[in-house]
């Protein structure tokens, strides 16, 4: 019964996921079809038209991007990596861009930790994810501390910002498919993150205090 329940779990997982793309989807799809239409009537050439489709265009590509890292975990590459290296790669890959926000990036990494067996890819993806939710947090700047301990059997990796927070109802919410508060979100990064430290037979919680800041903690076991 155990599985079974884990099973119907999924299941409802699985069609909460699909009646949300086929809506997310749908809107720009619609409007897509609209200009298509407008144009088939003969109306005049309009560049602010190209623009908005173009939009549409992007939030489609958003939803299918963050998508299809859920959807092959069969070709999952798993290799040995240390974690402060792996960590290293992608705050080398974000420097300039947190600099560019006006944001002090900086990351306190133990050395020496032994290798994990992960897919660096889909962890690299993951910490880029909380990256960006703690870049987007803080319009007008500010910091972002990445720590990296070990914490007996596990790897314990926290990502603290001191942007906006998250309101206690989003928090309490946080992992379900689609639930943004942003205007161009598509509220399936966090979802797919978590997904994939599970996948790593991690833990991900999350700590936040409107106004002051949220820290995105990960456990990983070694
Ligand atoms: P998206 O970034 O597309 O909105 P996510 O799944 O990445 O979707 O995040 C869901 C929501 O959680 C965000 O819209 C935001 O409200 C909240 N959130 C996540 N991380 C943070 C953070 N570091 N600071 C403030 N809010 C956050
Ligand atoms: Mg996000």
């Amino acid at each position: 019964t155990q599985t079974r329940l884990i099973q119907a779990e999924k299941l409802s997982i699985a069609g909460q996921l699909a009646a949300g793309i086929a809506h997310e989807i749908r809107n720009p799809l619609t409007a897509l079809k609209g200009f298509v239409q407008l144009m088939e009537g003969g109306a005049s050439f309009n560049p602010h038209y190209l623009q908005v489709m173009g939009a549409e265009l992007n939030r489609i590509e958003g939803i299918t991007n963050e998508l299809l890292v859920l959807a092959k975990p069969q070709a999952n590459q798993m290799t040995r990596r240390e974690l402060a290296s792996l960590v290293q790669e992608v705050v080398t890959l974000f420097e300039s861009l947190a600099n560019l926000r006006n944001v002090e990036l900086t990351a306190d990494l133990e050395q020496g930790l032994p290798e994990m067996n992960c897919d660096s890819n889909q962890l690299k993806q993951v910490f880029i994810n909380f990256l960006k939710n703690a870049l987007e947090a803080m319009p007008c700047g500010g910091r972002i501390d990445i720590v990296l301990r070990r914490d007996g059997h596990r790897a314990h990796l926290a990502f603290a910002d001191l942007g906006c927070g998250i309101e206690p109802d989003v928090l309490a919410r946080l992992g379900e498919p689609f639930l943004t508060t942003k205007e161009n979100g598509t509220g399936l990064g966090f979802m797919v993150c978590k997904q994939i430290i599970e996948n790593h037979r991690g833990e991900v919680r999350v700590e936040s205090e409107v106004g002051k800041g949220t820290t995105v903690g990960i456990w990983l076991p070694l």
